[in-house]
């Protein structure tokens, strides 16, 4: 068969080990998955009590204009309807974007390292992948972006705050870029974790879709509203661009119970600002932890934490498991040395503490 000659070389997506697995294999009764930056809070109520009221018609295919979560999103973004586009997940937005810009002969350009979705589906629409090293503090190099992009540019990605490391660009350094960027490449910001930013300068680069033509911000529900399992994400851009990713959308990509809950989480706005509230004072704790036992940590602005580890991020992550907790090595996300670890309610977190102690004492 003609099975594309680059998916010799490629991997399926990897995912960390579900906690019942964990539980079995290591025969714990606690286990704790810091390891998908889920929301350790869940969702809200409301989405609980709509799931246990409501019979929908599961027989009729979703609203394919997703009508009643569009209109409310717009006006929650002071954006047109149709200016935003939704995908099965961010992942989905990812994969639209790549099919409809990207094919050989083009390039597509992202920071090293960075969601590693933007590599694999470039390498499968057959574009060049021109990945620039981030900076020592873990921020995107945009000026190296600037200088590895050309006319043939298709895609550039700008994952803010980046994952795996947590770094969030300023507003400021942003708009530079795009001043200064190729306008033939469209420019995606992938602001995935954009509502557990707290610095108060960051401005909403959704504001900035009329001053960019060539700019599309992404969002997701599955982080901060707590509803992964739901998959849907959107972006938003101007008509022209979303006229044509909407040409290489699947029929009825969202599912109806998914667009329904999500209208649910997003009138909650209150359950989202109490978990951001909460994952900002934790996400303090493990700065102060890595400072008190010198062990490096980037600045996060998410609810993870990309922290070095006193041995091979493999082996502190099978230590880690032996007491419960999930973490995402380093050797997996491109950064050896390190593990990532989503932010927990304050009891899992000082959980994670003592157990990542006797990984220190016991090096
Ligand atoms: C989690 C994540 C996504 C994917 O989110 P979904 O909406 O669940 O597909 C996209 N981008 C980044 C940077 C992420 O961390």
């Amino acid at each position: 068969m003609y099975w594309k000659p680059i998916l010799a070389t490629m991997k399926p997506y990897t995912p960390g080990r579900s906690i019942a697995e964990v539980k079995r294999t290591y025969g714990l009764q606690d286990v704790n998955k810091l390891a998908s930056n889920e929301n350790p809070y869940g969702s809200s109520p409301a989405v609980t009590d709509y799931l246990q009221s409501k019979a929908d018609q599961f027989e009729i295919y979703p609203d394919a204009f997703t009508a009643g979560l569009r209109t409310k999103l717009a006006e929650y973004h002071q954006v047109d309807p149709y200016e935003i586009l939704f995908g099965n997940g961010s992942d989905e937005m990812v994969t639209m974007i790549s099919r409809a810009l990207l094919q050989p002969g083009t390039n597509t350009v992202m920071a090293s390292v960075t969601f590693p979705q933007y590599a694999h589906n470039a390498k499968i629409e057959g574009a060049e992948i021109r990945e620039v090293p981030m900076l020592e503090n873990g921020d995107h190099d945009l000026e190296g972006f600037l200088k590895v992009a050309d006319d043939q540019t298709a895609i550039i990605w700008i994952c803010n705050p980046n994952n795996p490391t947590g770094n969030l660009l300023t507003s400021k350094n942003i708009k530079d870029f795009l001043d200064r960027a190729p306008k033939t490449a469209l420019v995606v910001l992938d602001e995935a974790y954009f509502e557990y930013v707290t610095k108060p300068e960051q401005e909403d680069a959704i504001n900035w879709i009329h001053d960019y033509d060539n700019l599309i911000v992404l969002r997701t529900f599955s982080k901060a509203y707590g509803l992964a399992s739901f998959r849907l994400g959107y972006g938003v851009t101007n008509k022209e661009n979303m006229a044509e990713l909407n040409k290489v959308r699947n029929p009825f990509n969202n599912n109806t119970l998914a667009l329904a809950v999500a209208e649910v989480a997003l009138e909650d706005q209150q359950f989202l600002q109490d978990c951001v509230t909460k994952n900002h004072e934790q996400r303090k704790r493990f700065a102060a932890y890595a400072a008190k036992n010198s062990l490096s940590i980037y600045p996060s602005e998410t609810n993870f934490v990309l922290m070095e580890v006193p041995m091979d991020a493999d082996e502190a992550c099978e230590r880690l498991l032996q007491h419960g907790y999930i973490v995402r090595s380093g050797n997996l996300l491109g950064t050896p040395g390190y593990v990532r670890i989503t932010v927990g309610t304050e009891q899992q977190n000082t959980g994670f503490f003592e157990a990542f102690d006797q990984l220190l004492t016991n090096k």
